[in-house]
């Protein structure tokens, strides 16, 4: 068997890790970043440039680079989520056939799922020259408040980048697992993951080398992006009120926006005060002009102040989840670029009630966890056992709009439960059922999954027939059904309108594109 490798496919930045004498060691990329940035571009001949090369050619070809992709893998373009962030995106995003959010790279359309490839591609690339073997395996990392298609969406970017994917594993629980590894001692541990895209808390328990998850919540639209577009509307409301331009019309600008943004908010981790300054920025009547400003960190930290108290539900979400308080955790873990704002630690220590722990590198722990995965799953690792849950209630669309939950949010994982549905009419041939998965009692107000047909049913009365129906979550949280005929244990045929995603010809299409 080949080596397995553990990848963090993050929003911003990506990293990879092996497992070597049963510890886990990040791999250095080409340029000799431990991180790659998460970015991918093409150029005017159409050849493909992923990672620090891609970021360094932005500016100058902000149409063909394509950041953030993880904010629209498995998502619709009209999800509000998407639609909040498409303003900041200097490329084009257009509808798949299927409504699914697609970038559009000179009029051709590529899904997240090709361009998240091309970035897994690489660091199976960072891998092998490491190890000097081919590498087939990876455990891919994903937030853990990712939906069922945003992981079947990350799992056919894996089988395009040639990988088959041994396990999705939950960021957070990740984080743990790097950590629990290296301080065996028996306590709860609380992972505070705040990215370039998504927040995440988790709750765990570790004892005697068993890793279980009591608990997770978060936020798949909460993250360094929007403390970025904060400063960014900040900024260009200010240069609009004095000189009537809107620099979020115009992509170059709007780029060189974002990249002094992100950078002033990186600066004032550690400093008081930065200056912003862009020459050039805009062009207006009386000639070129420039953007230039001192920026504070009280500023920052006034500008992001409904982002910073989005932080608190999911942490209460998970705690009650998990039926503890924060008094009952013995360590905070910190994952994620963005808990190294002062503003964002000092939350923590609200919620929490206490100092984080310091010695996670936040950059690295989630690709450091993915490797120790791989070492349960390659049977290194015999002493460590990993039970994860489900992040989102997941049930079917009842009368009325009513949600009816077939398997709870927190539910360990693997599971599957049963349900049994009847014909409503007279000789009814097959059932549609409608399977959402989310938080609100309102079905509709939750992401629909899909609908499933349950066909070659015995005709009969209204009533008379009636399906069990079994949804199966596996450990990757992805959802499998099937159903039998009640009294004749015969099999109802399931077929699934998937609510999103690739055929499997079109992830092996572009599997042998990428090739
Ligand atoms: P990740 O997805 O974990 O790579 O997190 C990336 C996010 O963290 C981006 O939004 C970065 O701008 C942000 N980030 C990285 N370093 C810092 C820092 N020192 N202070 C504030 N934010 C940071």
């Amino acid at each position: 068997m080949g080596r397995i490798i553990g990848i963090d496919l993050g929003t911003t930045n990506s990293c990879v890790a092996v497992l070597e004498a049963g510890e886990p060691v990040v791999i250095h990329n080409q340029e000799g970043g431990r991180t790659t940035p998460s970015m991918v571009s093409w150029n005017a001949d159409g050849d493909v440039i992923v990672g620090a090369a891609s970021k360094r050619q932005m500016v100058t070809n902000p149409a063909r680079t394509v950041f953030g992709a993880k904010r629209l893998i498995g998502r619709k373009l009209t999800d509000p989520d998407v639609q909040r962030v498409l303003p900041f995106m200097p490329y084009k995003v257009v509808p798949a056939r299927n409504g699914d959010a697609w970038v559009s790279i000179d009029g051709q359309p590529r899904s997240p799922q090709e361009i998240s490839a091309h970035i897994l591609a690489k660091m199976r690339r960072v891998a092998e020259d490491y190890v000097g073997e081919t590498i087939s395996e990876a455990v891919i990392t994903v937030p853990a408040y990712f939906d069922d298609v945003q992981r079947q969406a990350t799992k056919d970017a894996g089988a395009i980048a040639g990988l088959q994917v041994r396990a999705i594993l939950n960021e957070p629980t990740a984080a743990a697992l790097a950590y629990g590894v290296q301080h065996r001692a028996d306590q709860r541990v609380a992972v505070f993951d705040l990215g370039g895209g998504t927040f995440d808390i988790s709750i765990l328990a570790i004892e005697n080398g068993v890793f279980e998850v009591l608990a997770t919540s978060g936020d798949t639209t909460l993250g360094g992006d929007d403390f970025d577009r904060a400063l960014i509307d900040l900024l260009a409301t200010e240069f609009q009120q004095a000189h009537a331009i809107d620099l979020r019309a115009d992509a170059v600008a709007l780029q060189r926006l974002k990249e002094a943004a992100e950078q002033a908010k990186i600066e004032l981790s550690s400093s008081m005060n930065t200056d912003v300054n862009l020459p050039f920025i805009a062009i207006g009547p009386a000639g070129p002009m420039h953007l230039t400003r001192t920026l504070s960190r009280g500023e920052l930290e006034r500008a992001c102040k409904d982002l910073l108290a989005r932080l608190d539900a999911p942490c209460q979400t998970a705690l009650e989840g998990a039926r503890c308080t924060a008094a009952d955790i013995d360590q905070v873990l910190l994952v994620g670029g963005m808990t190294r704002m002062p503003a964002v630690q000092d939350r923590v220590i609200q919620i929490f009630k206490k100092h984080p722990h310091k010695a996670v590198n936040p950059d690295e722990s989630v690709a450091m966890g993915a490797a120790v995965h791989s070492g349960i799953i390659g049977g290194e690792l015999q002493e460590v056992v990993l039970l994860d849950v489900t992040p989102h209630d997941l049930g079917v669309k009842t009368a009325g709009d009513r949600m009816s939950v077939i398997i709870p949010a927190n539910t360990s994982i693997p599971t599957r439960e049963r349900k049994v549905f009847a014909t409503t009419e007279d000789n009814q041939t097959f059932v549609a059922i409608e399977v959402h998965q989310g938080p609100s009692s309102q079905a509709s107000k939750n992401r629909r999954l899909g609908r499933f047909v349950l066909g070659d049913l015995k005709v009969g009365p209204r009533g008379a027939t009636r399906v069990e129906v079994a949804f199966s979550l596996d450990a990757d949280g992805i959802l499998h059904v099937d159903a039998t005929e009640v009294g004749t244990g015969r099999a109802a045929s399931v077929t699934i309108e998937a609510a999103s995603g690739l055929s499997g010809d079109e992830v092996a299409r572009l599997g042998e594109r990428l090739r």
